[in-house]
């Protein structure tokens, strides 16, 4: 389950409010993007969702159950970030193992998810290598493989390709895609890059600062866009 629905969120930072008051509903095995030009909250707003942030009012459910003061390790999500914050002294295993000895597995389960998370990132010959001995793209599928051995409720990504060469990105955005089938779980994605927003997403949530501007499919907002911010950023014939 990965249901996530924001009712009247806002953020401040001191006296700035960065999130007006938002509504949101992420429906459970959905793929959404969060798109907008940089400073519009996209972090923020994923991070008040993983609890990294408190929310200054408003709610956070999570599959129909108040998660607004639930801390970040028991809402059940996990998230990827741009840097691979890595272990540089451990292996591959070790590294995607971490949250799971974190959380005191036993080592037959920790094994088993390990595996299981290095077949489908096609890192299965890499786990006994440590990070320095890796590519760029191998190295995000490693901080990938972290979050599919929690088994999250829904995995959240801020910009994960950003410091991914061209080529390596349009590999990279395939394989979460590919990814998002095959473990059919609610994936919310942030990015400021358009194509990937379009090419990547079930539903996008366009923001400009702090403030939904449309949701819809990318076919939606591509055809009917409801202001010219939104065409403007989609890149619509408008
Ligand atoms: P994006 O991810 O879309 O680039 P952010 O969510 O990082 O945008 O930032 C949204 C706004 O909130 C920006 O104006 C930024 O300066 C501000 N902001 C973000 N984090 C903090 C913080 N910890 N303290 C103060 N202001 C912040
Ligand atoms: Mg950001």
């Amino acid at each position: 389950m990965g249901r996530i629905q924001l009712k009247s969120v806002t953020k401040k930072f001191g006296d700035v409010e960065v999130i007006p008051p938002l509504d949101l509903t992420i429906q459970d095995g959905e793929f959404t993007v969060f798109v907008g030009p940089s400073g519009c909250g996209k972090s923020t707003l994923l991070r008040l969702i993983a609890g990294l942030e408190d929310i200054t009012s408003g709610n956070i459910d999570i599959d129909g159950a108040d998660a607004t003061d639930v801390p970040p390790a028991k809402r059940g999500l996990a998230m990827v970030f741009q840097s691979y914050a890595l272990y540089p002294h451990m292996t591959v295993r070790k590294n995607i193992a971490f949250p799971l000895r974190m959380a005191k597995l036993d080592q037959a389960e920790i094994d088993r998810r390990v595996e299981g998370a290095a077949d489908v990132l096609n890192l299965t010959d890499y786990l006994d290598r440590r990070p320095g001995q890796l590519s760029g793209g191998q190295r995000q599928r490693v901080a990938i493989g972290r979050a599919i051995v929690r088994e999250p409720a829904a995995f959240l990504f801020d910009e994960p390709l950003s410091n991914l060469d061209a080529a390596l990105r349009v590999g990279m955005r395939l394989e979460i895609s590919e990814l998002h089938k095959r473990l059919a779980t609610t994936m919310i994605y942030v990015t400021h890059d358009q194509v990937e927003a379009m090419t990547m997403a079930d539903k996008i949530v366009v923001l400009q600062a702090g403030v939904i501007e449309q949701v819809g499919s990318p076919l939606e907002l591509y055809k009917t866009p409801r202001n010219l911010f939104v065409a403007g950023f989609i890149g619509s014939p408008k």
